[in-house]
């Protein structure tokens, strides 16, 4: 049997958050969904200027994390992130490997000056953490802008896209 995909709150994530994604992704990938214990924001991936974590910082600091017997790692991190050469990340894994992570404060309709929607911002997190868990089955970007794989550029894109990998990413 595979092992299970362990959610890790990195800073301080809401419990039923975290709870309620364990449940979805359990029901949708059909594997073990564990919480695991809460870990502090990598202070070495740290951008003072930027005030943003560096996002290969942050998979190093779950790829340190022992978690023997552990199928995946995803790092639901409550910060803003991102890599060289963007603004920010949504998430980012290591593809094909066992570590992903996904950003929360860009994917609340608060970050933008408008109303909380509790609802919208859990199924983009859902959306997000699917996304990066295809990269580390080895997927890359797909070219349909409904299938889960779609990069999101933007915040629009991870809306109009749903939760299902397309047959060609299924199959892949
Ligand atoms: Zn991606
Ligand atoms: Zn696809």
């Amino acid at each position: 049997m595979a092992g299970a995909i362990v959610l890790v709150p990195v800073g301080p994530v809401p419990a039923d958050l975290v709870e309620w994604l364990a449940g979805r992704l359990r029901a949708i990938v059909g594997q073990k969904v564990i919480v695991g214990e809460a870990i502090p924001l990598p202070e070495k991936a740290l951008d003072p200027q930027r005030r943003q974590y560096r996002g290969d910082g942050v998979l190093a600091g779950l790829q340190a994390l022992g978690c023997p017997g552990v199928d995946r790692v995803i790092g639901l991190v409550e910060a803003d992130c991102y890599a060289p050469g963007l603004n920010f990340v949504f998430g980012q894994a290591t593809v094909a490997g066992r570590d992903a992570f996904v950003a929360l404060p860009r994917l609340r309709e608060t970050f933008y000056g408008r109303p909380p929607n509790e609802s919208l911002f859990r199924e983009r997190v859902l959306k997000e953490a699917l996304h990066e868990l295809g990269h580390t089955w080895g997927l890359g970007h797909c070219p349909d802008p409904r299938c889960v794989m779609y990069f999101s550029n933007t915040l629009a894109d991870t809306d109009a896209k749903g939760l299902e990998f397309c047959p060609r990413c299924q199959e892949g």
